[in-house]
Formats: structure tokens, C-alpha cells, sequence
């Protein structure tokens, strides 16, 4: 038996709210009777290759058996996961090129989530590199930081947590707690290495402007990673996604995990506002009673709005 609960986490659209919602903002009309194969999707979720708890294989294979039936592997800045199973993924299941880059609009990080490029495109292998780069200098600065916070040995503790995957601030935060420096990882962020904190190290990514392209000229589709939490207020949100478009963005994840509705719906707005598509994504890590679980169901979205509609 399988002791994972499989739909309880999953986010459910309202369908009464949405269609009116898009009829209100002009949407085409829900298309009824489109077939359940591809009604549940999931194009944003993490491996043990960043920050994940599920090796890629366990992930797809997971993804597989509840039902997903396409989906992306979208680590922080590598492509190693998905490269380690695109080879061999369960019958049922799509599995596309995917991963969440990390860079700069100005002095914010923002995250932008690719998929459907060319693995294999010079252009973004380079970038990649370039970001495993800037993700190690990152985290000498971090282990720098924690080490005059009175946190010696952070970088070797870390880099032992993350077993060779992308390195990033959760692994420091789970060496915080192995080393008995915090109570728990929240914590962690919370003091040292959340945004604003010593750890939180800045104008170190390419910028968005260059992430953008990237992907569109290795063959895919950028869309911008949970909008909201970027905390900003609207009209800095719209220039960001004028920005975005400008570079040539083509869509908004208008579900990151368990949006609450109405942030489902300012972005929606924001989406028809500025002709975008959408996607969608649990960005599941690992299992938690905050997170989401895999896959997300997409029936209700209208016809010609979802991203995957031209993967
Ligand atoms: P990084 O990619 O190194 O900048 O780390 C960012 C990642 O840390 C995010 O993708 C989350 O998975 C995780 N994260 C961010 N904020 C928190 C938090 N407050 N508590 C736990 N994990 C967090
Ligand atoms: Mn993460
Ligand atoms: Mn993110
Ligand atoms: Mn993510």
C-alpha cells in the first residue's frame, strides 16, 4: 500500500469562481469533456539535485503512480536530475526538460522556471556553469557570514548536507540544526538566512533580462516563478512582468503550491492584462504539512491559456 495520501494536498480549482472569473475578464469558454490524461500536470517540483528530498527517479516515479501525467523537474540552477532520468521515465508519464534559474531584477532575486528548452544548447550549458559558479562563490560569502555570526566549519557542514547537489541556503539551514546552532530550518531562515539576514547574499545572479533569452534561444518557454512571493506591491509587480515580457516571458505561474484564491485570482488579472499564458506547479520539496503535494489538476483552466499547451 502506498502510505503517501494522494490527493489530499493536491490544489483544487473552485470551479464556479474561475469560470466566472473568466468570463468576467473576457476568457474563452471552459472546454468541457477534455480528456482526463492530461488533467493533472505538475511543471515545477525539486530532487535531491537541489534542494529536494526525492532522488529525480523517486520523484518521477512517484509522480507517475499518483497520476501526474506530465511534468518537469525544475531544480534550483541544474539540470542534473532530470538529465539522470529523462531516459528512463515510467510509462504514462511526460516527462519535459525543466529548471528553476535563480537571477536578478535590479537588487531582487526572482525566479524564472524553463521548460521545454534543449538540454543539450550550448547556450544554456553555459549559463549553467555560470551558475554553478556563482552558487559556490554564494556560498563561501554564506559560510563567511555564519562563521563571524559565531558558526564555524558552515561551508564544509553544508556542502556534507548537500551530498553533491546544487548548493543552496536550505542545506546550510539544515546544518544549522545538525551542528546544534538552531531549533529547526525555519528558524535558520528566519535568523541568518532568510531575506534581509547576514546569510542572505545579494547582485550575484545573471540578470533577468539574460535568463530570458537564454531560454528562449535554447528552445523554451520562460515563465516567471511565484509572482507573489516576491512581496511587491502591484505596480512594481506589473513593471516586473513588463520586464519579464520584454525579454520575452511568456507566462505567470498562476499556482505555486496552495495559493490562496484570491492570489490565484490577482494573478489571473495580471495574466489577461498583459495577453500571458499561464502555468502551474506544486513546487513540491519534500513532504510537508505546508507544502503541496504532486501534481495539480488543470481542467478548469480555459483553452489556449496553459504554457503546456505549446510543449
Ligand atoms: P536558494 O536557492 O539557495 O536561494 O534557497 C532558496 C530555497 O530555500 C527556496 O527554494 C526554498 O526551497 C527554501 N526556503 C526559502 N525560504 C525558506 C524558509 N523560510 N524556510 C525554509 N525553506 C525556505
Ligand atoms: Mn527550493
Ligand atoms: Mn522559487
Ligand atoms: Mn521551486
Amino acid at each position: 500500500m502506498d502510505s503517501i495520501p494522494r490527493r489530499s494536498a493536491r490544489y483544487h480549482f473552485d470551479y464556479g469562481r474561475q469560470s466566472r472569473l473568466a468570463s468576467q475578464l473576457g476568457g474563452s469558454a471552459i472546454r468541457f469533456g477534455r480528456s482526463v490524461e492530461i488533467a493533472v500536470i505538475d511543471f515545477h517540483t525539486h530532487s535531491a539535485a537541489s534542494d529536494g528530498a526525492l532522488s529525480a527517479r523517486d520523484l518521477i516515479d512517484r509522480a507517475a503512480r499518483e497520476g501526474v501525467r506530465r511534468m518537469a523537474i525544475t531544480d534550483h540552477d541544474t539540470i542534473a536530475g532530470y538529465l539522470s532520468v529523462c531516459q528512463s521515465v515510467p510509462s504514462g508519464l511526460e516527462l519535459i526538460s525543466g529548471v528553476e534559474l535563480s537571477c536578478q531584477w535590479g537588487r531582487v532575486g526572482i525566479h524564472v522556471v524553463a521548460l521545454g528548452f534543449d538540454p543539450a544548447a550550448s547556450v544554456m550549458t553555459r549559463h549553467l556553469e555560470s551558475l554553478d559558479k556563482a552558487r559556490r562563490d554564494r556560498a563561501e560569502k554564506i559560510a563567511h557570514k555564519l562563521d563571524r555570526s559565531g558558526m564555524p566549519g558552515a561551508l564544509a557542514g553544508a556542502m556534507a548536507v548537500a551530498e553533491g547537489a546544487q548548493i543552496g541556503r536550505p542545506h546550510f539551514a539544515r546544518w544549522m540544526v545538525l551542528a546544534g546552532h538552531v531549533e529547526s530550518e525555519e528558524i535558520a531562515f528566519k535568523r541568518f538566512l532568510g531575506r534581509g539576514k547576514p546569510g542572505d547574499i545579494s547582485m550575484l545572479w545573471p540578470t533577468l533580462g539574460d535568463t530570458v533569452e537564454t531560454i528562449t534561444a535554447a528552445g523554451g518557454l520562460a515563465i516567471l516563478a511565484h509572482p507573489l512571493d516576491y512581496k511587491m506591491t502591484a505596480t512594481r509587480l506589473r513593471a516586473l512582468t513588463d520586464a519579464f515580457c520584454d525579454a520575452g516571458g511568456v507566462a505567470l505561474e498562476v499556482i505555486n503550491g496552495r495559493p490562496r484564491p484570491g492570489d490565484t485570482d490577482t494573478l489571473w488579472r495580471l495574466v489577461r492584462e498583459r495577453d500571458l499564458q499561464v502555468s502551474v506547479g506544486s513546487d513540491f520539496h519534500r513532504d510537508s504539512p505546508y507544502g503541496a503535494g504532486l501534481g495539480v489538476e488543470i481542467a478548469q483552466i480555459p483553452e489556449g491559456m496553459g504554457v503546456w499547451e505549446r510543449l
